[in-house]
C-alpha cells in the first residue's frame, strides 16, 4: 500500500518553533519527534544553558535566542513559557509569523493567556489556546520526557475567533502524542483548574511555609518525621516559583472565589473539631475517600 506509507511519513507540521523549552515544551518536542509530527523543531529561550541542554539532549534540531529567527517559516509556534511572559512574546513574534501559521500555548490559565495573545495574532494566522493537564514539580528541558501526556487531558479553549481547521490540527497533534482532548470555554477552564490545581498548590505552599517559619528545633523535627502527608505537600511546594506566581496573578478572580469557599469549609472543620462533632468529620472523610477512588477508577491518579 504505497499511498498509505507515504501519508504516514508526512509530518503534521514541517517546522515547529517552541518559545520556551522547559518541562512542557521539551516533553512536547520529544513526543512530536517520536511520533513523526514535525519535520524540524527549533527552540527559543533566554539563556544559553537552556538551549545547550535542549540541543545536547537532542530534544530539538536547532536553537536560537532570537524570536524572529525561531518563528520564521514555522507552521506551528508553541508558546511554552510562564503565562506572565505571553503578552511580550506575542507582540515580538507577531510581525514575523508565516501566513497560515498556527500559534498555540500551554498556559495553566486560559482567559488571561487569550487576552495576552489573541489581539496580536495577525490576519491569516491562527491561535488555538490549550492547556495540557499534566506535569511534575520539575522544570527545565532536562525534566522533559515524551510520555508526559499519555492518558492525560489536554483542554483546548477556543473563542469565537478560533479557526476550526486550526483547532482540528491542534486536537490531532495532542491526540497523536497520547493526550485526551476536551474543549471548554476559557472561564470555565479557569474555575475548574482553580479548584483542582491552583488551590492545592496554594495550600501546599502555605503549609510548607508555615513549617519553615516554626522555630529551628521544631523545623528539624518536621523534616525528620515528615510522613507521607507533609512529604506530599513539600513535593508540590517545590514547583517552579515564577510559573506559580504567574498562575495566581493571572487567575486571580477564580482563585479568590474558590479560596473563599475553602475558608468557609475550613471554618466548618474547625467548629466540628472544637465541638467534638465526630459524625461531621467522619462523614466528610468518607465522602472524600469516594472521590479519591473515583480518580483512581478514571486512571488519573
Ligand atoms: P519551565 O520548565 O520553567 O520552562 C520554561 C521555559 O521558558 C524555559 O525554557 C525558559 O528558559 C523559557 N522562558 C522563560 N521566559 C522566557 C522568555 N521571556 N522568552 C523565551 N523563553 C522564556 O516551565 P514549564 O513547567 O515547562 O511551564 C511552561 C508553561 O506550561 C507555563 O505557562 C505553565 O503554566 C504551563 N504548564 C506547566 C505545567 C507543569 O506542571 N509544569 C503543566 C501544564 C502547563 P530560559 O529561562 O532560558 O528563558
Amino acid at each position: 500500500m504505497p499511498e498509505k506509507r507515504s501519508k504516514a511519513a508526512q509530518p503534521l507540521f514541517n517546522r515547529v518553533a517552541f518559545i520556551g523549552i522547559g518541562l512542557i515544551g521539551a516533553s512536547m518536542a520529544l513526543a512530536m519527534k517520536r511520533n513523526n509530527l514535525a519535520g524540524e523543531i527549533v527552540a527559543c529561550a533566554r539563556r544559553d544553558e537552556t538551549l545547550h541542554t535542549a540541543a545536547n539532549l537532542k530534544i530539538v534540531d536547532t536553537t536560537t535566542k532570537d524570536y524572529r529567527a525561531a518563528v520564521a517559516d514555522a507552521d506551528l509556534v508553541v508558546i511554552a513559557t510562564p503565562v506572565g511572559t505571553y503578552r511580550d512574546i506575542a507582540q515580538a513574534i507577531a510581525p514575523h509569523l508565516k501566513p497560515g501559521a498556527i500559534i498555540t500555548d500551554v498556559g495553566s490559565v486560559k482567559r488571561d493567556a487569550i487576552s495576552a495573545i489573541e489581539p496580536h495574532v495577525p490576519d491569516g494566522t491562527h491561535f488555538v489556546a490549550g492547556h495540557p493537564v499534566a506535569g511534575t514539580e520539575h522544570s527545565g528541558p532536562e525534566a522533559g520526557f515524551p510520555e508526559l501526556f499519555e492518558g492525560r487531558w489536554c483542554i483546548l479553549t477556543p473563542t469565537d475567533k478560533t479557526d476550526k481547521n486550526a483547532l482540528n490540527q491542534i486536537s490531532e497533534m495532542w491526540r497523536k502524542i497520547g493526550a485526551k482532548v476536551e474543549t471548554m470555554p476559557p472561564d470555565h477552564h479557569d474555575m475548574v483548574l482553580a479548584i483542582t490545581s491552583h488551590l492545592p498548590h496554594l495550600i501546599a505552599y502555605t503549609i510548607v511555609g508555615t513549617a519553615a517559619d516554626l522555630g529551628e528545633d521544631l523545623k528539624q523535627e518536621v523534616i525528620k518525621y515528615s510522613a507521607s502527608g507533609f512529604r506530599d505537600f513539600t513535593r508540590i511546594a517545590a514547583s517552579d516559583p515564577v510559573m506559580w506566581r504567574d498562575i495566581f496573578l493571572s487567575n486571580k478572580d477564580a482563585v479568590l472565589t474558590i479560596l473563599q469557599r475553602f475558608s468557609e469549609d475550613l471554618s466548618g472543620m474547625q467548629r466540628a473539631i472544637r465541638k467534638n462533632d465526630g459524625k461531621a468529620l467522619e462523614e466528610l472523610f468518607t465522602r472524600t475517600r469516594t472521590i479519591r477512588r473515583g480518580i483512581i477508577d478514571a486512571k488519573q491518579a
